[in-house]
């Protein structure tokens, strides 16, 4: 028995359709006519969502499977097939990259998987390393998305989720989808170790309106519930499914860093600072935050308006409160600096805050009130004027200690939200895909 890793990226295109997880869950099938079979979950592997040149969510996918030995040449002629023939290539984003092994994967491929999350890459530091383990690639177009394919077959996940994937044909490109919503809110009632699945107004959130062929992806912890829960789902032209083990939701894009110093563009990290003046709202309502660490260096973070009521809680930090932010760091060019872009902050230490407030009259200790701009205050019971001077007094913060996180619409893949535990131990559970034509047709 041999083992055999498929790597594939950047097929998909965020306006024209298609999705790699899609072509990963065909290329499934067209494996499993030969002697061969998979041998564990199939790998959706999310990468830096800062890269500028992503597809939709950076997204590659690894494919596990043994068999008969001898296999590679025939498996990778029809990925190669299947690439060409499926793959959006008049979208300038959207570059493949096909990488096929056998045996055990090499030790630099974990090592790009981890850079692959955390910097960007060129081609010219994976095109050697595949060379010199004489592996059978290919890249279309530039080829970026081989740097997502060898990274996949390198990933080896710490922590990890999963996402049960219900899809349509590739050829349907409507925006809407023919999900009973009540199926959706049912199951993930049933089955709780799913999440990401129905917001707080109960509107679903695990339905894209792009013109891909994912109808609907349950997120889950457990994969036998995350299986069911997808499989309960009543959706119109659903023709295959397939349970993903995946990064999602680990927060494996963040470095722990201790200045912001060292906030490289294109990584994301996490950091102690103190709010360094009051938050501020700007052109299309984001809200920026001047921070400050430790060592006085200081930089903006950023919360966007689609993270709605998220940036509305930020707004109430004031200068001097503690806080934990986690963010990816923005490059500065043209009329922006260099920023961090916010995903969760925890607020450690609120300062006290102080407002000016009308004392009591220190002759009848009756409340006071403001006469008008510039006339001084008048004691409400007796009428004094005198000795009378608004007076810096403590107010009680909004705010309280604890995490402070967007709502799930703006959650990106990698997120992790405090709500979800990561799983750390694998349990395999197949089948890991599956056909639906003969309830649809
Ligand atoms: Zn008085």
């Amino acid at each position: 028995m041999t083992e055999y890793h498929i790597g594939v990226d950047s097929t998909d295109s965020a306006e024209l359709g298609m999705c790699t997880t899609y072509l990963g869950a065909l290329i499934i099938e067209e494996m499993e006519k030969l002697p061969v079979e998979l041998s564990t979950y199939p790998e959706l592997v999310r990468l830096n969502p800062n890269v500028p040149w992503k597809t939709r969510g950076n997204g590659a996918v690894a494919l596990r499977f043994s068999g008969r030995r001898g296999q590679e040449r025939r498996m990778f002629d029809t990925c190669c097939e299947m690439i060409e023939k499926y793959s959006i290539m008049e979208d300038p984003q959207t570059n493949p990259g096909l990488v096929v092994i056998s045996g055990n994967v090499p030790e630099e491929f974990t090592e790009t998987y981890h850079e692959a999350l955390h910097r960007l890459m060129g081609t010219d530091e994976i095109i050697p390393l595949l060379k010199e383990h004489e592996c059978l690639f290919r890249g279309w177009k530039n080829g970026r998305g081989l740097i997502g394919a060898v990274s996949a077959v390198g990933a080896r996940f710490d922590e990890f989720t999963y996402e049960a994937i219900l899809y349509r044909n590739g050829e349907v490109k409507d925006r809407e989808r023919l999900v009973d919503p009540g199926s959706v809110r049912e199951a993930s009632r049933k089955h709780p170790s799913t999440f990401f699945n129905v917001d707080d107004r109960g509107d679903l959130v695990c339905i894209p309106h792009s013109p891909c062929p994912v109808i609907c992806g349950i997120r889950g912890l457990e994969p036998v519930d995350t299986r069911s829960a997808l499989l309960e789902v009543s959706a119109g032209r659903a023709e295959r499914w397939v349970l993903w083990r995946t990064n999602q939701h680990t927060d494996v894009h963040i470095v722990a860093i201790d200045s912001l110093k060292d906030a490289s563009p294109y990584s994301s990290v996490s950091l102690d600072v103190v709010v360094d003046s009051e938050p501020s709202y700007h052109g299309g309502g984001h809200l920026s935050i001047p921070v400050r660490d430790g060592s006085g260096h200081t930089m903006t973070a950023w919360a966007y308006e689609p993270t709605k009521g998220f940036r509305k809680e930020l707004s109430g930090l004031i200068r001097g409160d503690s806080i934990r932010i986690w963010g990816s760091v923005r490059e500065g060019g043209g009329r922006f600096e260099r920023g961090i872009n916010l995903e969760k902050v925890e607020v450690q230490e609120l300062e006290k805050k102080r407002d000016l407030v009308n004392p009591r009259c220190p002759l009848c200790g009756g409340p006071t009130e403001s006469m008008g701009k510039g006339q001084g205050l008048r004691c409400k019971s007796c009428g004094n004027r005198e000795g009378l001077e608004k007076l810096p007094m403590e107010v009680k913060r909004k705010l309280s200690p604890g995490m402070i996180e967007p709502p799930p619409t703006a959650w990106r893949h990698l997120f992790r939200p405090s709500s979800v535990t990561p799983v750390k131990e694998l349990e395999v559970a197949p089948p890991f895909h599956g056909l639906l034509f003969e309830d649809h047709q």
